[in-house]
This record gives C-alpha cells, sequence and structure tokens, in this order.
C-alpha cells in the first residue's frame, strides 16, 4: 500500500500563534492564576488536554456561548481563542477582574474589521459561516444586520431588496461551497459587495487535496470533530474528488477493514491538529501489513 502524505496540512500560523501565547502565559508568572481559556483554543482535543494537564483551565460545555461561559470566569488571566469574540464580549470581559490575553488570528480579527466597516455604512451584511461557531458568533453578535447562511436554501433574497449589501464568510469555508453561494448571491444581487475571507492557510490546505486526490483509493483526514476546517477538508475531499475519505483523530480510529483493497492512501490534517499526531497515522499505515 503506497502511502502519500499531503502537504501542506497541520498547524496553521493562527494555530502556531495561540499555542504560543498559552504557552508564554502559562511560563510567566507575572499573569494572574488561574489562566482561563474561553472555549477550546483551537479546536482540538490534544491540545486542549496538553494544556489542562498543566493546570490551564478551558472554559466550555456542549453548545456554550461565550456569554454563558463568561459567567464561570473567576479573577486571574483569561484568554480568548483563536475563533475570535464580539465587542459584546470584550466588554463584558473588560468588566470582570481579570487580566484579557488576545490570541485571536489575524486572518479572523481581518473579517470583523471589515464587516464593521460596512455596518458603519449601513448595509445589511450576508456572512456564510457555521451556525454556533465561535468565529461565526463573534460576527453575528455585532449587529442585527449580519444575517448568517450556511447554504444558499438560507438566503432570503426578498428580504434585501432596495439595500446594499456586504457579503463575507468564515475564514475556514469550503472553497468550492463557497463559490456558489457567492455566485448565486451575485446572480440575484448583482451590486452586491463580496469579499471571499478563506484563509490563505485553509485555501492552500483544501487545493492541495483536491490536487492529491486524483486516482487514489483512500484519504484520511486526522482531526477532531468539533474543527470547522477538518470538517471541511473531509468534505471536499469526498464530495469533490469523489475518494473514500474518514475523519480520524489519531491512529487509534483505523480500523483494517477500511484499508482492504487499498493500493494508495493520502493522509492531510486539520489546521489545528498536532503534526505528531498525522506523523503517528502516516508511520502507522507504513507499517502496517494488511494481509496479516
Ligand atoms: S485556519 Fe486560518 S483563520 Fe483559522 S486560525 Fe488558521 S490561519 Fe487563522
Amino acid at each position: 500500500m503506497k502511502v502519500i502524505p499531503i502537504r501542506p496540512r497541520g498547524f496553521c500560523p493562527g494555530v502556531v500563534k495561540a499555542v504560543k501565547i498559552v504557552e508564554d502565559v502559562l511560563n510567566n508568572p507575572a499573569y494572574p492564576r488561574p489562566i482561563q481559556i474561553l472555549g477550546m483554543i483551537v479546536h482540538n482535543r490534544h491540545v486542549v488536554d496538553d494544556f489542562t494537564s498543566k493546570g490551564v483551565i478551558t472554559l466550555e460545555g456542549a453548545h456554550e456561548s461565550r456569554h454563558e461561559m463568561i459567567s464561570k470566569v473567576v479573577p486571574g488571566t483569561v484568554i480568548i481563542t483563536a475563533h475570535g469574540i464580539s465587542d459584546l464580549v470584550y466588554h463584558m470581559l473588560k468588566d470582570l477582574p481579570v487580566v484579557i490575553v488576545d490570541a485571536t488570528c489575524k486572518d479572523v480579527s481581518r473579517t470583523q474589521k471589515l464587516v464593521k466597516e460596512h455596518l458603519s455604512k449601513n448595509h445589511e451584511i450576508i456572512y456564510i459561516g457555521k451556525r454556533n461557531h465561535p468565529e461565526t458568533e463573534s460576527v453575528s453578535e455585532l449587529s442585527s444586520k449580519v444575517h448568517v447562511i450556511e447554504t444558499l436554501d438560507d438566503f432570503n433574497e426578498s428580504e434585501f431588496r432596495d439595500k446594499q449589501l456586504f457579503v463575507t464568510n468564515q475564514t475556514t469555508f469550503s472553497i468550492r461551497d463557497i463559490q456558489t453561494i457567492l455566485s448565486g448571491i451575485q446572480k440575484i444581487y448583482p451590486n452586491a459587495i463580496i469579499s471571499d475571507e478563506i484563509c490563505d492557510s485553509t485555501r492552500i490546505r483544501q487545493e492541495a487535496i483536491l490536487e492529491a486526490n486524483k486516482d487514489v483509493d483512500l484519504c484520511f483526514i486526522v482531526g477532531d470533530p468539533k474543527s470547522n476546517n477538518t470538517q471541511n477538508l473531509v468534505k471536499l475531499s469526498f464530495e469533490e474528488t469523489n475518494t473514500l475519505t474518514y475523519l480520524i483523530e489519531s491512529e487509534k480510529d483505523i480500523k483494517k477493514e477500511m484499508l482492504f483493497g487499498v493500493k494508495t492512501v493520502t493522509v492531510s490534517s486539520g489546521a489545528s491538529t498536532p503534526n505528531s499526531i498525522t506523523k503517528r497515522v502516516i508511520d502507522y499505515l507504513n507499517s502496517i501489513n494488511i494481509d496479516e
């Protein structure tokens, strides 16, 4: 069986920065304890568990918004995750006796800034993103003029007659899905101002999968099911390259029956997956003898 690691894969610059910020805070006694993170610092359980073992508290609960998490904050340090927060949540944090450390990715901040600029011009904002994702939450809370859609079917075209529209999106959206949605909106509203905000890291990881998955039998994407960019890599691989694709968290999720008849397998990973875990998957696949 031929194993093809896809490049680039793994940690993006935004994740590298966020992880380093947490490490720097941990190593600096000047930051008051406890160190709390408003949600998963990046959407990967291994990264979160590693920080938990070092005493960092990740404030999270199933489907909890940043607002709800704030009620659990105690005096100490609070780190904002790579996905960012809304101004509303930021002001709530400022009222608490905590030191705030911001690990928001610069690409997320840029999209927020663009939305604010267009809100100041009284434009209606169509934001294409996954509902209940913290990045979407950080933008949708800016104003009631921000309308979140996940697909073109969610777009209520009659709602925006005589309005100036600004259309943008979550940074980790699928490059293929975004083309469909943006061109669909532009057909209905040719004057809509459009800014595709998929970040470079997401784009080049997705393009690498489209390129690598030609004539392969199977693809593994290593990552956390909570990670939007990981989910989109799986979707893209499956739907756009017709390749049987599995999302796995580590080599422990690989079953030998997945590999029956497989001659070529590709491996990639989400932008929040540590390279050490993906390397273990690649090493395992290289070592396995499926005829055993
Ligand atoms: S995937 Fe893109 S937007 Fe998200 S943290 Fe990485 S660089 Fe930033």
